[in-house]
């Protein structure tokens, strides 16, 4: 059924498609139709019965009506008779009322109409009766009539009275008088003789009434059975439309009839569905169809042309669409000419399938496959894979390079028997692990071509049943290899050595540790030593100090002559020398105990405020006599100089040491200046002379103790050599530094930087 209904569906002429198209309505139609008609036959017949009936009714009155008036005229005609009979000339005295009289005077055709006549004389007995075959004569009226015959009988009357004869028969009946004769006419019809002729009339009528009610019954009945049979179609027409159209939609196709001589194209729903648009009806027509096609897909015409043609006998064409959003959309359509329905018309009648996911995925498809040629070939590996049946799938150029394999031996498909005797044959071919492994089938190994080059080649079954070998060229790993064998080897000999050297550093460490012990054994003794000689001079120092402080003060007294004259100049002179010479020691033992004081560090500032300018009016107190004795002019620049913190006895100290040395290494008429400048930190004290200066290469060791420069002055002035050493120190202790800078012959500078510590106590007084 299903196939001959669709093509009845879809293609059949559209004059007949529509009605099937707009289902819904034509049900509603039928349905309305098949109820009016019902109800139209039904009228029909219910008229149609009450008509008839009113008809029956009416004839059945007339029929009475008719009779009773023929009777009463039979009744009249034959009363007249008999009274025209008595009336006669020829009759004398009365005249016997009897059957013959009365035979005569019914009208001839009254009795066949199943009239009775009775004629009853004054006694009311029947004396005679027409027809015959009643058998009433001699009988009573009463016994044929009933009694209701004296109530009902109305002589005379213009209508046939109504009565139950006493057979129990309905009957009508009418007397007549006989004028002058002693009895009197009845005429009797019996009500079933009355209705007989319209009891025949009324089979009749309702035998037609029947048929015609049958005929209408058939009528109404087939056109139900038809409208059945027809709304059934229909139903099972709109379910295989709408399941036809549900399988087309879901299936993401339609379908298309296209008469190649018209310009319409037959459309089904799901066309539209796939092309966004809102359905217009069955047909499109084929400028709107090619309005919506691609300009590169035009060739469409030339396919049907060929068609046409006969050159070819299918369409099977992808194409695409403009969708109503404005986007293209592929499809694919396959078809075959037919012969159309009421024309010969060609008919291309097919199917279109939406293939747009299937480019999409296909453009996808592509794609990851250039993708992964393109990873393949770009893997610094040799790649192949094979298939089931050990034919070529992919390779990579590396893998065509290694094996030396020509183009056309690589194509896919390629059996690996080929290929493998197309392949280089390689030098070396160790497996590392030669067995299979059962499960995974993978399988490694290292091989070395000719040319020198290592490759390691991995093969694993694919899960279809192929397999896929992967070759890493390890030539520079197997160099490494071999270089790291060879630098192991090296690195054992190294090693060796190392344990060696290792030995030789232990010997040498414990020697070194022998040696620490012995220069820390050594130290201590040195530290030892250098305190005893601290203490040692501080020990003399003090020990000489005493018995030269005896000499200095005797020798002046002596000199001064307190206790009366020495007696001769020579002593005079003597005494003076004592006095310098012990002085002289007296200072050298001052400075040789200073400045063991300063090494065994027991030398404590006293910090106080200072004040520059006194500090520097005593020390050239102490000084000027001497610059004066040399004639040496004393210059002095003094800023103002905020206080600052510093030990005053060790400072006068120091600038003592420098402005005598300045005094003496200065020749006569020279000039010794001290500047005093000062920053936001530092207070700089300048001792400035232009005396003989010292030697480029003495600067060095001038500060040092017992170091001097070798020259006449030296000589001359004497001197320990400790006063710069003891004033560098006590600078040193104060946080400050002292320079030393000169130019032979021409002066020497000494520069002392003491950083300014705030005194806070006195400048917060
Ligand atoms: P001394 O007591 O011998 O003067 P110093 O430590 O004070 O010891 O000086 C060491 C040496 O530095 C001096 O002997 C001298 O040669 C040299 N010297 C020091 N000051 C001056 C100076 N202003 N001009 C030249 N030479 C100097």
């Amino acid at each position: 059924m299903a196939k001959a209904q669709l093509k009845e569906l879809f293609f059949r002429d559209s004059s007949l498609r529509l009605p099937l198209v707009a289902g819904h309505g034509l049900k509603v139609t039928e349905r309305t139709m098949r109820i009016l008609i019902t109800v139209l036959t039904g009228l029909f017949v219910a008229m149609l019965a009450a008509a008839l009936l009113s008809q029956l009714w009416a004839s059945r009155n007339q029929s009475l009506a008719d009779e009773s008036r023929l009777t009463l005229v039979d009744a009249e005609r034959a009363a007249q008779n008999i009274m025209l009979a008595a009336a006669e000339p020829n009759v004398t005295g009365h005249l016997s009322l009897d059957q013959a009289l009365l035979d005569k005077s019914v009208p001839i055709d009254a009795a066949a109409h199943d009239r009775f006549f009775i004629l009853l004389d004054a006694t009311g007995t029947i004396v005679a009766a027409v027809p015959h075959h009643a058998n009433w004569n001699g009988k009573s009226v009463a016994t044929v009539l009933g009694n209701d015959f004296v109530t009902h009988a109305m002589v005379n009357g213009s209508e046939m009275a109504p009565l139950v004869l006493a057979s129990g028969e309905d009957a009508f009946m009418a007397s007549r008088d006989l004028g002058k004769l002693p009895g009197s006419l009845l005429a009797l019809q019996k009500k079933d003789d009355v209705l007989s002729i319209w009891r025949s009339g009324v089979a009749k009528l309702t035998g037609l009434f029947v048929v015609t009610l049958m005929v209408l019954l058939l009528l109404a009945g087939a056109f139900h059975w038809q409208a059945g049979k027809a709304f059934d179609a229909d139903e099972m027409l709109s379910h295989a439309t709408g399941r036809l159209d549900k399988a087309l939609e879901g299936g993401e196709c339609g379908m298309w009839d296209w008469n190649l001589m018209g310009d319409k194209i037959f459309w089904s729903m799901s066309m539209y569905e796939i092309l966004g648009m809102k359905p217009k009806g069955d047909y499109l027509s084929f400028s709107e169809f090619s309005h919506r096609l691609h300009h590169d897909d035009a060739r469409l015409d030339y396919l049907i042309d060929d068609l046409l043609r006969g050159k070819r006998k299918d369409f099977d064409q992808e194409f695409r669409m403009r969708h109503e959003n404005g986007s293209f959309i592929w499809l694919r359509a396959r078809a075959a000419l037919a012969k159309g329905r009421a024309s010969n018309d060609p008919h291309l009648v097919g199917i279109v399938f939406d293939i747009s996911k299937q480019k999409q995925l296909d453009t996808l498809n592509q794609e990851a496959e250039m993708r992964l040629k393109d990873a393949v070939e770009n893997i610094s590996e040799a790649f192949v894979l094979w298939d089931t049946e050990s034919r070529l799938v992919l390779c990579n150029t590396k893998y065509q390079q290694f094996h030396s394999l020509a183009q056309d031996v690589c194509e896919p498909g390629t059996p690996y028997s080929v290929v493998a005797a197309a392949a280089k044959e390689p030098v070396v071919q160790q497996f590392v692990s030669a067995e299979r492994d059962s499960s995974s089938g993978a399988r490694s190994m290292e091989v070395q071509f000719a040319d020198g080059r290592w490759l390691q080649i991995n093969e694993r079954r694919t899960k279809d049943g192929g397999f896929v070998s992967v070759g890493t060229d390890i030539t520079a790993l197997k160099t490494q290899e071999t270089y790291l064998l060879e630098s192991e080897r090296n690195l054992m000999v190294t090693v060796k050595d190392l344990q060696k050297e290792r030995q030789f550093a232990e010997e040498q460490s414990q020697s070194l540790a022998e040696l620490a012990d012995k220069y820390a054994s050594e130290k201590a003794r040195a530290e030892a030593a250098n305190r005893s000689k601290s203490e040692f001079l501080a020990n003399m120092s003090h020990e000489l100090r005493t018995p030269l402080n005896a000499i200095i003060g005797f020798s002046e007294i002596m000199s001064q002559q307190i206790f009366g004259p020495l007696g001769s100049s020579k002593y005079d002179e003597y005494a003076n020398d004592i006095r310098k010479s012990g002085q002289f020691l007296l200072d050298v033992i001052n400075d040789i105990l200073d400045m063991s004081k300063i090494e065994a560090g027991k030398t404590d500032l006293e910090l106080a405020p200072v004040q520059v300018g006194e500090l520097i009016d005593e020390v050239l107190r102490l000084i000027g006599p001497r610059a004066a004795e040399g004639k040496i002019i004393i210059e002095k620049d003094l800023r103002k100089v905020p206080h600052f913190m510093a030990d005053k006895r060790a400072l006068k100290q120091v600038l003592i040491n420098i402005m005598a040395n300045a005094v003496k290494f200065t020749p006569e008429g020279g000039v010794v200046r001290l500047v005093v400048t000062h920053d936001k930190s530092i207070i700089r004290l300048q001792i400035i002379d232009t005396g003989i200066g010292i030697p480029p290469h003495d600067i060095e060791k001038i500060g040092r103790p017992f170091e001097q420069v070798e020259n006449q002055f030296t000589k001359s002035k004497g001197g320990s050599g400790l006063g710069l050493a003891i004033s560098k120190s006590l600078v040193a202790l104060h946080g400050g530094k002292l320079i030393i800078a000169s130019r032979q012959g021409k002066g020497t500078t000494v520069t002392v930087d003491l950083p300014i510590v705030a005194d806070t106590a006195s400048q917060a007084a």
